[in-house]
């Protein structure tokens, strides 16, 4: 189990680490969540709303800092940390906003139920536990927390282990804001703690964003109890190139799928599946861009793509290169991993992969971009699909019968044409096949974690 800790993948020095609660402490901490739910629930959305915006007004203004914090704990450059604070800002205002017109009840016509009136109504169900991934620290629990808190329910966070002061953050931020005590609480412990937390009859319900083997462990132990969860887990994203496409958009766009976040997002373009016609111009244009980012300190505003968050990530996107080298794939750049102080990797871009080999059907947390040819759309398509994950996709085409197939076709909870998969407060957020079940974001997210009552009048 890693330690919880600070630790600035950009030198490897460990900056700070903490205690992980104890089991009395974390039971201190339902006890609290629990009071607190039988009084929250009860408050308005104006009232939530109050507090959310001024939550979002206190992150607004210190974004900066927190965005420091960000790059300190994970690494990511200053630029994306401070969009990703700006990001959650939104998020809150998106909720504070929109909630109550998301949870308005839904009527029936009473005559055909044999009713003076009969309505849908949702309700918020009590405490929620997340358990949440390092990789945009601040954004993947706020579009927990805001959708949560605004649905009257009262959360839980137990993020991942590197990343302890943003998480400490989030929680201080929401209490500043107004939210009263037990309403949000981040618990600082490792993934052993959180079976218990799961079986105590009062908690609710599970959200958790993370990898297949935490997502499978997390629903088995729900599942077991009855209790409803919602998984984000790995994604290898699809970006199809077919030959009416903008090539040069579509090559930008590209490289910043596949970079975004040092390479560490969920959806991010993983695997490149180019048509035949213009495969050859794809590639060359693909790796001269990637080879030309620049690779270093994440707080240097010059820096395009700084270190992988944690060393072990970073030696498996070695690993996983080198066994895909050694089974006969071609590296066109990048490949080798660079030897300075911090878990950096190089922007990669690798040709002739095959089916046998594991890299095919695997998920590359890292700058590593994958390049297929496709002799037409029915292949491009097919290997779209031919992947264990169904989370986002993107194809980039200027043919509207064929912007309807992407659409219709691609096995995945999100298809962006000619655009790269963004996520979106507006917008629903998740997968299906091992990418997971369950959607974040838009009335769905919020809806994931209410009971829908049914009430009947005579
Ligand atoms: P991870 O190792 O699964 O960790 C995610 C969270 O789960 C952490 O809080 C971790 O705690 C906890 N955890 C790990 N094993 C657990 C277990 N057996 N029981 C309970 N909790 C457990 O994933 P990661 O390496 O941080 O993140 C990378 C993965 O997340 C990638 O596969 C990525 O695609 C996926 N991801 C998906 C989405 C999405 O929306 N679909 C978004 C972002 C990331 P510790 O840190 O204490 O181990």
């Amino acid at each position: 189990m890693p330690a919880i800790a600070t630790t600035n993948p950009a030198t490897g020095e460990t900056v700070k680490t903490f205690a992980a609660a104890t089991d009395a402490q974390v039971d201190a901490a339902i006890t609290l969540a629990a009071a607190r739910f039988a009084d929250y629930r009860r408050t308005d959305f104006a009232q939530r709303a109050r507090w959310m915006h001024a939550t979002a007004d206190l992150l607004e203004a210190e974004a900066d800092a927190v965005a420091a914090l960000m790059t300190l704990e994970m690494g990511k450059t200053l630029a994306s940390a401070k969009a990703e604070a700006l990001k959650c800002v939104k998020g809150f205002r998106f909720y504070a906003d929109h909630a109550e017109e998301l949870l308005a009840d839904e009527p029936a016509d009473p005559a055909a139920v044999n009713a003076s009136k009969a309505f849908a109504r949702w309700q918020p169900i009590g405490i929620v536990l997340a358990v949440m991934p390092w990789n945009f620290p601040l954004w993947q629990a706020v579009r927990f927390a805001a959708p949560a808190l605004m649905a009257g329910n009262v959360g839980l966070l137990k993020h991942a282990s590197n990343v302890p002061q943003t998480a400490l953050y989030l929680a201080d931020v929401l209490s500043r804001g107004g939210f009263p005590e037990g309403c949000f609480q981040t618990l600082l412990i490792g993934s052993g703690a959180v079976e218990r937390i799961l079986r105590d009859p009062r908690v609710a319900a599970a959200t958790l964003t993370g990898s297949e083997p935490a997502g499978r462990s997390v629903a088995a132990i729900a599942g077991d109890e009855v209790k409803h969860t919602v998984l984000e887990l790995g994604g290898s994203d699809p970006f199809i190139v077919m030959p009416s496409a903008d090539l040069a958009g579509a090559v930008r766009t590209a490289v910043t799928a596949r970079v975004q976040n040092n390479g560490q997002s969920c959806i991010a373009a993983k695997r490149f599946i180019v048509h035949t016609d213009v495969y050859d111009q794809f590639v060359s244009e693909f790796t001269a861009l990637m080879s030309a980012l620049r690779v270093g300190d994440p707080t240097d505003p010059n820096t395009d793509v700084g270190p992988l968050a944690t060393e072990q990530g970073r030696d498996e996107v070695a690993e996983q290169v080198d066994v895909a080298v050694a089974a006969g794939a071609t590296i066109r750049c990048g490949g080798k991993r660079i030897e300075r102080p911090g878990w950096y990797y190089p922007p990669t871009v690798i040709t002739d992969i095959t089916r046998d080999m594991a890299l095919f059907t695997e998920e590359v947390f890292g700058p590593v971009a994958s390049v297929y040819r496709a002799a037409d759309i029915d292949e491009a398509i097919e290997i779209a699909n031919a992947s264990p994950f169904g989370l986002g996709s993107n194809a980039w085409t200027r043919d509207q019968a064929e912007i309807s197939r992407f659409a219709d076709e691609i096995e995945a909870g999100q298809v962006f044409i000619n655009g790269m998969t963004v996520s979106y407060p507006e917008l629903p957020f998740g997968g299906i096949k091992r990418s997971g079940y369950g959607r974040e974001l838009s009335g769905h997210g919020m809806r994931e974690f209410c009971n829908l009552k049914t009430v009947w009048v005579a």
